[in-house]
Parts: structure tokens; sequence; C-alpha cells
């Protein structure tokens, strides 16, 4: 294992490459990442790059938005089956049925949306700044696409602007249900019980704490609390286990993990960067509308 980190990390010098690590990834991926973090870290990091090439270790919308962000720049992810369920819940035609539903509604997408999903909508957010991106459109209403469940969310963090859901939603995070919390607090009943707002209202509603990956991660590293219950996933507990072995952290279930997130291992991602494989490109015109509100989320995220 050593030594193929050395070697990818070599490689890595040679080509003038970096690679960009979701937190949802496998642990060990961490050993050559040089960014790891949610969506919105690394959308940051992949803005902000010199380097030549971007590996991204992540899902296929998240390298698709390293690309538009970097066009001249080689993107590559190792694994092409890496998808998101709940991207894929929307296509273009969904969308312009949906926007001609409820006409003359600023739109705003979940970062995990495909390219073509974005190039039509007002502006894109993750989990760290939905309420912040929804509420600087200063709108009455505004669209939510696709994963209805962090749109209700933030409609209710808010109250004052009225969220049209899409009916998408994570497969993953919704294995998660109410009674999990009930049975692990009683199992568990000095632990705080930390949840992604993908889940279920019926599931956020029952915890302490409701964050994106990192709001969970820098929440459960600043509490005084020793014990934590983590209603996400997995990649999110391997972690917090890594860098704080002075407390506990339960899985909220077994299952909860996203296969799509868990493609990519060392060896995959030293045959990607060797052989330059596997490149992602955005259709130009698709690309410079889908930038547009790539970049209105990243000013108003500043
Ligand atoms: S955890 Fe859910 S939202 Fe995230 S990549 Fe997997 S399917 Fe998509």
């Amino acid at each position: 294992m050593n030594e193929l980190v050395t070697k990818i990390n070599k490689l890595k010098k040679e080509k003038n490459a970096v690679i960009l690590a979701h937190c949802y990834q496998n642990v060990e991926i961490d050993e050559v990442a040089d960014f790891v973090g949610d969506s919105l870290y690394l959308s940051q990091m992949a803005a902000k790059t010199s380097a030549d090439i971007i590996l991204f270790a992540g899902v296929y919308f998240m390298a698709q938005t390293a690309k538009i962000l970097n066009p001249a720049k080689k993107v590559l992810l190792p694994r092409l089956e890496s998808g998101c369920r709940m991207a894929d819940m929307i296509s273009l035609n969904q969308l312009r049925e949906f926007k001609r539903e409820n006409p003359d509604i600023p739109a705003v997408c979940y970062i995990n949306s495909t390219a073509e999903v974005k190039s039509e909508c007002d502006i894109c957010c993750t989990s760290s700044n939905a309420i912040k991106i929804v509420d600087s459109l200063k709108s009455e209403k505004v669209l939510f696409l696709p994963d209805t469940y962090l749109g209700k969310w933030v409609e209710k963090q808010l109250g004052n602007v009225k969220v049209i859901t899409y009916p998408g939603f994570c497969p993953t995070h919704l294995q998660i249900r109410p009674e999990d919390i009930s049975n692990a607090r009683k199992q568990y009943p000095d632990a705080l019980v930390l949840s992604h707002p993908e889940c279920h209202h019926t599931v956020t509603e029952l915890s302490d704490y409701v964050g994106s990956t990192t709001g969970i991660m820098k929440y459960a590293a600043e509490s005084k609390n020793k014990s934590f219950i983590i209603a996400t996933e997995k990649g999110v507990v391997d972690r917090l286990k890594r860098d704080y072995p002075e407390k506990e952290f339960i899985l909220i279930k077994d299952n909860i993990i996203c296969p799509n997130m868990k493609w990519h291992n060392l060896i995959d991602i030293y045959n990607s960067l060797e052989k330059e494989e596997h490149e992602i490109n955005v259709d130009s015109n698709i690309a410079e509308k889908a930038l547009k509100c790539i970049n209105r989320m990243l000013e108003v995220s500043k």
C-alpha cells in the first residue's frame, strides 16, 4: 500500500497533478489527496488550482464541475461508474417541465446535478451554503432541485421563502429511518445525533444538529460531548474516528454507504493518473452556461 502511495505521489509531481477527494470516499485515498472535503470546499479548490491535471476521487458531477471551472485542464475520474443516483433523477427535459409548471420563479440546483441541468438554473448550492444561496435570491418563491429534503429543510430554516421542490432524493440517506435514531439513542443515551439535510425530515427533526459533512465534522470536533451518533455516509465516520480517537462515533446503521462513492481505490487512482484516463469533457455551450450558475454560487459563498 505504501509503495502505491509513493508511486502516486511521484506521478503527481511529474505530471503537475492535484487529487481532490470527497469525504465519502474510501478513507485510504486521503493518503494521496491534496484536498479532502465536501462539494463546496472541493469546488473552491478546483477553482483555485494551478495544476495541469485534476484527478477527482468523487462522483461524476463533481468531476464535471471541476472541468467547467477549469476548461483548459485535464480532469480525470478514475472510475466512470461513479455516478450519483440523486443527480440522475432529473434530466434537462424534466427540469424544463418543472420550470414550465412553475413559471417566473428562480431555480436553484443542488451541486449534485448534471452540467446540463446546471446550465438552465439560476444558481447552484451545496448543503454547506444552501440557506445562504436561497436567501441571496430575495425571492418569495424558489424552485429547488433535485433534492426535495434539502430544499424543504432550507425552507424551514429560512421561514420566509416558499421552496418548491423537485421530488428527487438521495437513496443512501433515505435508508435512515426515525426509528434508527430512537433505537440508537436508547443504546447510547449520552450521544448527540448529527444528521445531514439529505435525510428525511422525520430524521432531521429528531437530530441535535443538522448540517453538511463539513458542518458535522466541525461540530463533532468542537463539541465538548464525547459521543456522537452520525446519520450520514460512512466515510464521515471513518474520518472522524481517525482524527478524534479520544471521542466515540457511531454510524447510525451499518449500510449507510454510497456505492458510487466507493468505486475508487488507490490502484484505480494510480492507473488513471499514469494513463491519463478517464478524461471528463463537457460540451462548451453547456459548460459556458453552467459556469455562470456555479460562479454565482462561489461569489455568494465568499
Ligand atoms: S450519497 Fe447520495 S447524493 Fe451523495 S453521491 Fe451518493 S447518491 Fe449522490
